[in-house]
């Protein structure tokens, strides 16, 4: 297995959306992803990265004084990420992932994985996901989207996100959420915040 990444881009920020919103991480926004979703806001990680070991990530990482570090992407299990989720790890750093769950991945050494399902999941990964981030549209299939509520009972945290933070989606989100009180509302505060 290769033990380089490419890697789109690393920043420091704040976690803007999901259970975990408002607190400070370092970002490892990993190159490319096979999904194209039609609404996919990181379009620009499909292609462009930089090949880098994991000791230099490590080291880009650790001139921040922060030691949450969310992996994200493009779509972060294409990658070999799980060695330099361990390192991670032994470091003392607290590993979030974002996924969207299409294949079954070896996560044991993530703290907190959020898995956002698109065109298919996986249902091992899905089964592993401390929450669950749903994006919501008008298009959005109501029925398949209450397959997703039962991992609510199981202590899942199920968050409907309004696609493009619009109103008419925030508003349809607003209304399931009312109707099903035990889903959660994840607005992209980064982006209402105009913070990367
Ligand atoms: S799965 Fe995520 S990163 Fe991949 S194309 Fe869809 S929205 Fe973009």
């Amino acid at each position: 297995m290769n033990s380089m990444l490419k890697v789109n881009e690393i920043f420091y920020s704040l976690q803007g959306e999901g259970p975990y919103t408002g607190i400070a991480a370092v970002f490892l926004r990993l190159a490319g992803c096979s999904m194209n979703c039609s609404f996919c806001d990181t379009r620009y990680a499909f292609s462009h990265g930089r090949d880098m070991t994991y000791n230099d990530i490590l080291k880009e990482l650790e001139q921040y004084p922060c030691r949450n570090v969310i992996i994200t992407g493009g779509e972060p299990t294409e990658q070999n990420f799980a060695p330099l989720a361990r390192l991670l790890k032994q470091r003392g750093w607290t590993v979030h992932m974002e996924s969207n769950g299409a294949q079954n991945a070896d996560v044991s050494d993530i703290d907190f994985l959020v898995v956002s399902p698109k065109k298919h999941v996986n249902k091992e990964m899905l089964a592993k996901a401390h929450a669950i981030k749903i994006v919501v549209g008008q298009d959005t299939d109501l029925e398949e989207l209450k397959t997703y509520f039962p991992y609510a009972s199981a202590g899942t945290a199920v968050c409907l996100q309004p696609q493009s933070n619009q109103q008419e989606n925030i508003d349809l989100c607003v209304k399931i959420i009312k109707q099903n009180p035990f889903l959660r509302l994840s607005l992209q505060t980064h982006k209402l915040a105009h913070i990367k």
